[in-house]
């Protein structure tokens, strides 16, 4: 299973699709990908294989930021349903999340009452929780913050606004992900090989880390929303 998110110019579609690919080694049994532009959101999933994935994705969308996933179900039989990208009730939020979420039944009982959910995932609980505290906070970050706190189990999260062409929201916990860094993009990838043609400079994330990922510049914090201050490291590339 893993995750890759992409904000910068280039073809999107290819980055991600690219990106899955690699990450195939992994073992999966559904992928998707989510993509904005002008136009808002464009959603392509299945269950199988990333070459039908290739397939299903529209070319003639052109974005320049969106996210990927190739899922290992865990909560919720493989099905297109289940598969990610999940979004939160109203749209707004989408989200793609390797690992377990170990409280989800405690989480839906106490916060999703009132919203009819899509999916048998524990991973949709995370996006409908994300859009009932950004109605409480009214704020993308803060929400994301909050929602992060509330989570047990092992993550690693990526979660775009339909709103915002500029930031994706990224945390980890126990479960692998890398940011990228590039000149006029970065990126986000469960493993730096997904992403190596695109640059060869990356930063660790902790666990109970959040990260900023903007097109021109990234942001890590503390869950209290403190900054952190990291060094890229340069991954090597295999010969
Ligand atoms: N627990 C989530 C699910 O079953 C994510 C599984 C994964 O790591 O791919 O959908």
């Amino acid at each position: 299973c893993g995750i890759v998110g992409y904000i910068g110019q280039n073809d999107t579609n290819e980055v991600l699709l690219n990106g899955l690919e690699k990450l195939e080694y992994r073992g999966y049994d559904s992928a998707g990908i989510a993509t904005l532009n002008d136009d808002g959101l464009n959603l392509f999933k299945v269950k199988g294989r990333i070459a039908v994935l290739r397939e299903k994705v529209d070319k003639n969308v052109k974005a320049t930021m969106g996210i990927g996933h190739t899922r290992w179900a865990t909560h919720g039989e493989p099905s297109e349903d289940n598969a990610h990208p999940h979004q939160s009730a109203s749209g707004r939020f989408t989200l793609v999340h390797n690992g377990v979420i170990e409280n989800y039944y405690e989480l839906r009982d106490e916060y999703l009452n009132d919203v009819a959910l899509v999916s048998e995932t524990d991973t949709e609980i995370v996006v409908q929780l994300m859009e009932i505290l950004f109605n409480k906070y009214n704020d993308v970050a803060e929400a994301f913050r909050q929602t992060v706190a509330l989570l047990k189990g092992s993550y690693a999260i990526a979660l775009i606004d339909a709103e915002n062409q500029e930031t994706i929201y990224v945390a980890k916990n126990k479960s692998p992900l890398l940011v990228g860094l590039g000149d006029g993009f970065n990126l986000v990838a469960s493993d730096a090989m997904a992403t190596l043609r695109e640059t060869d400079r990356y930063l660790e994330i902790n666990d109970k880390e959040i990260v900023i990922v903007n097109r021109d510049f990234v942001e890590i914090q503390k869950l209290d929303g403190a900054a952190v201050e990291r060094e890229p490291f340069t991954a090597e590339i295999d010969a």
